[in-house]
């Protein structure tokens, strides 16, 4: 068994958080530029006939009073966070599909309790403690489970009981079967398929001679039939940049600008992670392929002045002088949950803010903005 959580129109839900007037109003969030798309809407806004994907122009003729934000993305991947770790201190196995939705494996599971009653408890945990809406289906496999949480949504559940797929499936429209699209249904609804039953009352071969091979596929997985494995989720275990040099190098200012530029990069990827590293490794490899390492354990941190300093020092203690190097890198290590850590420190909360008005500044206009003078 397989259940399939999906957050409600996510950055809409989001948004809804911090500013509550938005409530029941036709809200969509996408780039609003010339060129800009939907990325979601809210389900005010969807009566429109509005959605994601659509060309931002499209959606607001279809919907003139929709109003129209361009989002709070590192609140999105914080909210996303937010519920990976609540879903993981619970879930056995998962896998995390996208920023708002997730795979969980229930097999095996009944043995100890009901399935369904302790994916109920866990969508109530992630309702009360984020405040984001979430949906969610159950049934033997990922397609059937999505099919049910789409029919589930807003705010609801589903459950297709073993052995009842083909009863669940049959009064749905054939589009909303993954992978068929406006192409598809048009060449479908021509030879008078409309419906999943429709498609249950041919014969494969008739869907073969109208979609090509795919059409086997597609009335398989209109009999609820899928095959397809839990890809698990697992937290990063450390964060690393590498650089393989051109040419060999051996100007020392610029091997020191390439620890600043590495190092900046992790960090910003720490804090990003909301992880906090506890260990250092730098990497040199020379022009005959020896390669050396050398690390060293430090005071939990995902701040680039405390990083830099030990990656540069570890460097010369790792340096053999005068040597050209062809390749140079930096990991971190023993990561962990900034949340826990950064309680240890006292003088962390006015550095947390720099670093927060830093990255933010990165997130709205790429990494590559804002850097230290380098080398320094
Ligand atoms: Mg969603």
């Amino acid at each position: 068994m397989i259940a399939h959580f999906d957050l409600d129109s996510f950055f809409v839900s989001v948004e809804l958080l911090t500013q509550p007037s938005l409530k029941g109003k036709a809200v969509i969030v996408g780039g609003q530029n010339e060129k800009g798309i939907v990325s979601t809407c809210s389900y005010e806004a969807r009566k429109f006939g509005v959605h994601s994907a659509m060309p931002m122009k499209t959606a607001i003729r279809l919907c003139p009073h929709a109003i129209v934000i361009s989002g709070t993305h590192s609140e999105y991947s914080r909210y996303s966070k937010w519920v990976t770790k609540i879903i993981a201190s619970k879930a056995p196995l998962f896998e995390k599909a996208s920023v708002d939705e997730f795979y969980i494996d229930l097999t095996g599971m009944d043995k100890f309790f009901d399935p369904l009653k302790w994916t109920i408890e866990l969508r109530e945990q992630i309702i009360n403690e984020t405040g984001l809406p979430i949906s969610f289906g159950i049934a033997k496999n990922k397609m059937v489970a999505k099919m049910a949480t789409n029919e589930a949504k807003p705010n609801g559940f589903l459950q297709v009981p073993l052995g009842k797929e083909n009863e669940f499936l049959a009064p749905l429209e054939v589009d909303k079967i993954p992978g068929v699209g406006e192409r598809a249904s048009q060449i479908l609804n021509y030879h008078e398929i409309k419906l999943i039953k429709d498609i249950h009352n041919t014969t494969p071969g008739d869907l073969e001679k109208w979609l090509g091979k795919w059409g086997y596929e597609l009335w398989n997985k209109a009999q609820g039939n899928y095959t397809s494995v839990i890809t698990e989720y697992r937290e990063p275990k450390s964060i690393s940049k590498e650089n393989t040099f051109q040419e060999n190098i051996s100007d020392i200012n610029f091997l020191m600008s390439e620890i600043v530029r590495m190092t900046e990069k992790i960090s910003f990827e720490l804090r990003k992670e909301e992880k906090v590293a506890g260990c250092v490794t730098i990497k040199i490899r020379y022009p005959d392929f020896e390669t050396n390492s050398r690390q060293v354990s430090i005071p939990y941190t995902s701040a680039d002045d405390e990083i830099i300093p030990v990656a540069k020092d570890l460097f010369h203690k790792l340096y053999k002088k005068g040597m050209l190097v062809r390749l140079l890198g930096v990991r971190v290590s023993d990561l962990s949950n900034d949340a826990v850590q950064t309680n240890l420190f006292q003088n962390t909360e006015r550095k947390n803010t720099l670093y927060k008005a830093i990255d933010d500044v990165k997130n709205r206009f790429g990494g590559a903005s804002v850097y230290r003078a380098s080398g320094k």
